[in-house]
Formats: C-alpha cells, sequence, structure tokens
C-alpha cells in the first residue's frame, strides 16, 4: 500500500522487531516450544515516542523501561493513545518508588530485598492493583549487580509470600556480561522450578535464544529492536 498517504517510516525499529521474532519463532520451534509461551519485552529505555510509536503500530504491545521517572514522562501519554499496552519495569527499584511503580507498571522484574517488598504490599494493598512480580537473581554474584543470591532465595521468596504476602510470578536474572549466559539461565531455571515458580524472565539482545532453550517465558530485548543507545 506504498504511496496510498502512508507516512515514510522514520525509524528503523520496526524492522528490527520484524527481526527478532523471526528469531523468537525460530528458537520456539528448535526447543520444541509454542510462541505463545513466550513473551517478547521490547525495552524502550532512552528511546522517544517517535521510535516506539512505529513498534506499537507494527503490532508489539509488552515494552520494558528500567527507570520508574523515564517510564512515567514518557507512557501514560502513549497508553492513553494505545489501549492494551503493557509496561514491565526490569530495572532496580527505590521503595520510595513504589506508589509510583505499582500504578504504572503490569509488572516489576526487579524485587530483590525485603524492604521493596514491604513497600510493594503495602501499595498492592492501597491501590487494589496486583503487578505481576518477579524475584531478580544475582546469579554471578557480582558485587556491583541487585539481586538475590542463588544461595538466598529459596529464603527470600519464602518470605515475600508469608511475612509479605506477595504472589510471586517468576524469577529474572542478568547473567555476568563476561560468561556464558546458558549455565545462569539453567540455574536460575531450577530455582524457580524447585519454588513453584512458572515464569522467567531471562535473555536479551545478545542471549535470547539460548534463554528461550532454557524455558524462558519472558525475553527482554532493547537494541536489536531499536538500535544502539
Ligand atoms: C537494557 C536492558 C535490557 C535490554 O538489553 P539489550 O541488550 O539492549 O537487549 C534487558 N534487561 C535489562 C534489565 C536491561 O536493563
Amino acid at each position: 500500500m506504498a504511496g496510498d498517504g502512508v507516512p515514510p517510516v522514520m525509524s528503523d525499529s520496526p524492522y528490527g522487531l520484524a527481526a527478532v521474532e523471526k528469531e523468537i519463532a525460530r528458537a520456539c520451534k528448535d526447543a520444541g516450544r509454542e510462541r505463545s509461551s513466550v513473551t517478547l519485552v521490547a525495552v524502550s529505555k532512552t528511546f522517544d515516542a517517535a521510535d516506539i510509536v512505529p513498534v506499537i503500530a507494527a503490532g508489539q504491545r509488552v515494552f520494558g523501561e528500567n527507570r520508574v521517572q523515564e517510564a512515567k514522562a514518557k507512557w501514560p501519554a502513549l497508553m492513553q493513545q494505545h489501549p492494551g499496552l503493557s509496561l514491565h519495569l526490569i530495572g532496580p527499584l527505590q521503595s520510595n518508588k513504589a506508589k509510583e511503580a505499582v500504578a504504572l507498571f503490569d509488572a516489576i522484574h526487579s524485587v530483590d530485598r525485603a524492604s521493596l517488598c514491604e513497600a510493594l504490599a503495602k501499595e498492592i494493598d492501597r491501590q487494589g492493583r496486583s503487578p505481576q512480580l518477579f524475584v531478580q537473581l544475582n546469579t554471578g554474584e557480582e558485587p556491583q549487580k541487585a539481586g538475590i543470591a542463588p544461595g538466598d532465595a529459596d529464603a527470600f521468596i519464602k518470605s515475600c509470600r508469608d511475612v509479605y504476602g506477595l504472589t510471586i510470578s517468576g524469577l529474572m536474572c542478568i547473567p555476568p556480561v563476561d560468561e556464558p549466559p546458558a549455565p545462569h539461565f539453567a540455574l536460575t531455571a531450577k530455582i524457580a522450578a524447585r519454588n513453584g515458580l512458572k515464569l522467567l524472565s531471562m535473555g536479551m539482545s545478545a542471549d535470547f535464544e539460548a534463554a528461550i532453550q532454557l524455558g524462558a517465558t519472558h525475553v527482554r530485548v532493547g537494541s536489536a529492536i531499536f538500535g544502539k543507545r
């Protein structure tokens, strides 16, 4: 329909999305999984509406942001113009932003300490809104990285449930950049399984196929869709 008054595409992001979709479909097929078992979270951090709108127009509905303030500035208008979007927080959350996060996001992938659990429980109760929650693991036990150490995971998940009354749906991990990711994905899957958690947020632009092979239900893909940040 080119030439029928359709505005020119000003962004490469729809092509990135199509390429990523194709790779996800292939990875699902290779792993013997249904395409519908993997949610693509398109990570739009640092990109503005001009880059995001074409991706929505191409059919993408689930987006990820790593900062509450940035998401608050960009997404309420987009969500009003495009009903049916789902927004995920994939970056660290300060307890004093729990109120805004519970109001804005449909999922939070970065639950990683007791004080945050307490703040989230309070806001979920107060707002009557329950974003899906993932506990973030620090599988590489990297000092600069957020997340629960694998050895503390079972106890932390139990306290989320028993002490704070939170429903935890899954686990999230970010493997160390300088290591093969597969062992980290496998460890995350194992800890999820023994805690009865069904969702696995793992895999980014460089490694989402390996993550799908190892059971990822949510892949968080930014640069492969939107380009370099
Ligand atoms: C930025 C980010 C991503 C996406 O990374 P890409 O390499 O651009 O795909 C995924 N997860 C988290 C937690 C991020 O901060």
